[in-house]
This record gives structure tokens, C-alpha cells and sequence, in this order.
């Protein structure tokens, strides 16, 4: 399909991370309903703990940042549900739905600003950009 201007739109995969923060909270399902009532679709759902070895993997590009340490043992705290996000421009709107990185920074009803506790414990991940969707889908999929 195409819209005006020609760029095509394409059906495509994201990947989702509900991070330990928010599975512990209870906030998996506010974040599931808003993807769907975004119109993207929940295609894969698997709550898993992560091991650390396949997370360094995942994060291969933050391993040498300072804030590195505490995001792997944030993330190793407790569970977390991966999910595979489809539909039309999915990576971008799912972006668009998370907000920035700082949930302190991010739009008023982002999903980083509702349910974020602070710059490492941001909620829920989402893929930036087709690269890193084909990569983190592939990893994703060795983690279950
Ligand atoms: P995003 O998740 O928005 O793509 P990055 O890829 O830059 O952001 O960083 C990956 C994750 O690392 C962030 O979601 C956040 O949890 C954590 N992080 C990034 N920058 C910082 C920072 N300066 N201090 C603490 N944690 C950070
Ligand atoms: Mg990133």
C-alpha cells in the first residue's frame, strides 16, 4: 500500500520489554491495552526472568556506560514480559507510545511517563529502529 507522498507503510515486527518495575507493580495489563487500542497487535507474550548472560547480548551496545551495572540488575531483579508488537509502523509507535528515556522528561501520557520510576527503571523498552527490531526479535527468541 502507499499514502500520499509515496513513502509505503509496512506491516513489521517491534519488540517489547514490560520491564521487572512494572510487572512487579501490576501494570502489565494498562500497557498491553494500550498497544492494542493503538492498533498494534500482541503477537508473542512470554513472562521470563532474563539471564544475564543473554541480557548483555541484548544491551550489547550500553555494556561500557557507567549507568550499565545498575541497568543489568535492575533488569535481573524479578520477572519480565517480552512481547512482539505488530502492525503498521510499529517500531516508530511504539517509540511514540513509550516517550523519552527520562520519565521524567517524557510526554504527560507516555507510557514511560505513566509507569517509569526513573531514568534506568523506565517501564518498558521498545525497539529504535528496523536493525534493532530484526536483532532484539532474534534474541528475544532464544530468551524463551
Ligand atoms: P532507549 O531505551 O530510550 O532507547 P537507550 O537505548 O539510550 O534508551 O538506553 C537503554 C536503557 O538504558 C534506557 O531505556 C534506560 O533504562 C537506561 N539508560 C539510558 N541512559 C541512561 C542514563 N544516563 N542513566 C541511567 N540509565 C540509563
Ligand atoms: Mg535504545
Amino acid at each position: 500500500r502507499s499514502r500520499p507522498g509515496g513513502v509505503a507503510r509496512t506491516c513489521e515486527g517491534t519488540g517489547a520489554i514490560l520491564e521487572p518495575g512494572v510487572v512487579a507493580a501490576g501494570n502489565n495489563g494498562a500497557i498491553l491495552r494500550a498497544a492494542e487500542a493503538a492498533g498494534l497487535a500482541v503477537r508473542g507474550l512470554h513472562l521470563v526472568r532474563l539471564d544475564v548472560s543473554r541480557l548483555r547480548a541484548f544491551y550489547a551496545e550500553h555494556l561500557e556506560k557507567p549507568f550499565y551495572p545498575e541497568l543489568e540488575a535492575f533488569m535481573l531483579e524479578g520477572p519480565v514480559v517480552l512481547a512482539v508488537l505488530e502492525g503498521e509502523d510499529a517500531i516508530a509507535r511504539w517509540r511514540a507510545l513509550l516517550g523519552t528515556t527520562d520519565p521524567a522528561k517524557a510526554a504527560p501520557e507516555s507510557l514511560r511517563r505513566l509507569y517509569g520510576e526513573d531514568l534506568t527503571r523506565n517501564g518498558v523498552h521498545g525497539s529504535d529502529g528496523p536493525a534493532s527490531a530484526t536483532r532484539e526479535l532474534g534474541l528475544m527468541a532464544e530468551l524463551l
